[in-house]
């Protein structure tokens, strides 16, 4: 009798199963599930790392700047917008932290329409883009209308068109949820807020690199998110914003810096905005920590971001399919969607009493994620993660919920 929970078809049909082998090795990890949280770093990264501080520093010291460097928020930007946010050139950069862009994106959408009061996200959203609207609607004089929804689901158009009003200036959702992986239907919610005059600001932090985007053809104003997760950028790396280029002659966001110049170098008296996407900038770029990202986007050139998504959806669906068989019957219940329409690139379990299982998942060489109270979450990285890997690891969880 074949037994449909077998890893091995899986792993053996699996077009991007090469890619696994392209990561450094983790010793002692069974099966990594974290990969929604921190991607794993090519084996290619520590060289070009090397090779960056050997070539280009050392070798080229302050030259460089004139090489590519000065230029690279724009260039890795346009490459990441070609690559996974359907955003054609001029309106991405890479830079700051996801939070820092979020300030500042939301700060200037506000600016923009300066005779409404009122800005839209939900209750379930992010910690930090919940701090981040509180605090440009506490400076900018705007009251914060929070939507609730449904822990293991997310926003839907019918919540944002209950919300959004002639009052709403920007309305800022996560495209996919951190808790649940919920997938909002991005085209229709960014129809509803425009319908209602107002802009919008997705967070993309959980789809770059797992779920394509096509931000231009959504009509996305703003967006924002960052490059550690799927998109194997390492810890800290910096984040990516999107202006949608129709927006950018009247854009103005609050850190002003001398590299957001028009004329960096004039060393002019006053401060006149780049005429482009630079002006989202504010000080010297973090080349240095856009090298493992540009690695990782040379992969996902590779890959194609519609076969990370195909495997996603496997995964998942098998990842779904293991906890059916063996972790529901035993009083899991699964918080995300099952609908694969819906279903972003991890899934969440929870079960009270789940935080004391991290320990000895972690000394079996199982890394999932937790999110308090008692959710694991199951972030299956595409081109990092094998379908024996989640067979593996959903084994040990098995074995901890039997006891
Ligand atoms: C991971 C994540 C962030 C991270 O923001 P940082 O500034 O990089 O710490 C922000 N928003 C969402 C939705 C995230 O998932």
């Amino acid at each position: 009798m074949t037994d449909v929970l077998d890893p091995g078809p899986l792993d053996a049909s699996d077009p991007l199963a090469g890619f696994r082998d392209r990561f450094a090795p983790a010793p002692g990890v069974v099966a990594y599930l974290d990969g929604n949280s921190l991607g794993r770093p090519p084996a290619e990264t520590a060289e070009r790392l090397a090779a960056f501080v050997r070539d280009e520093w050392a070798g080229r010291l302050i030259r460089g700047w004139d090489e590519g460097w000065w230029t690279s928020p724009t260039d890795v930007g346009d490459r990441l917008g070609a690559l996974a946010l359907g955003a054609a050139p001029g309106q991405t950069v890479v830079a700051d932290s996801t939070t820092v862009l979020l300030h500042k994106l939301a700060h200037a959408a506000v600016r923009l329409l300066p005779g409404r009061d009122e800005i839209v996200t939900d209750a379930g959203n992010f910690p930090t883009d919940r701090d981040v609207l509180d605090a440009v609607a506490a400076e900018r004089g705007l009251t914060v209308r929070r939507v609730t929804t449904d822990p293991a689901g997310g926003i839907t158009p019918e919540h944002v068109a209950g919300a959004v009003s002639e009052r709403t200036a920007l309305v800022s959702f996560s495209h996919v949820g951190y808790r649940s992986g919920w997938v909002a239907d991005a085209a229709a919610i960014t129809r509803v807020v425009h319908d209602a005059g107002a802009l919008v600001l997705w967070d993309l932090s959980h789809s770059a690199g797992s779920v394509p985007l096509e931000l231009d053809a959504w009509g996305v104003d703003l967006a924002a998110g960052c490059s550690y997760k799927y998109l194997n950028g390492g810890p800290g790396a910096p984040a990516f914003g999107y202006v949608r280029e129709g927006l950018l002659a009247e854009f103005a966001q609050p850190v002003r810096g001398w590299v957001g110049r028009a004329e960096p170098f004039d060393m002019a008296a006053d401060f006149v905005p780049a005429a482009g996407i630079r002006r989202l900038l504010s000080g010297t770029p973090p080349v240095l920590a856009t090298v493992p990202l540009q690695v990782s986007l040379e992969m996902l050139a590779e890959a194609g971001i519609d076969a990370v998504r195909r495997k996603s959806l496997r995964l998942t669906g098998y990842a779904l399919d293991l906890a059916d068989a063996w972790l529901v019957p035993r009083g899991v219940t699964v918080a995300s969607p099952r609908d694969p329409a819906r279903r972003g690139g991890h899934v969440t379990l929870t079960r009270p009493g789940f935080a004391g299982l991290l320990a000895p998942l972690h000394a079996a060489g199982v890394i999932p994620d937790y999110r308090a109270p008692d959710g694991l979450r199951i972030g299956l990285a595409p081109l990092s993660t094998s379908f024996a890997e989640v067979h593996a690891g959903l084994s040990v969880l098995r074995e901890l919920v039997e006891l």
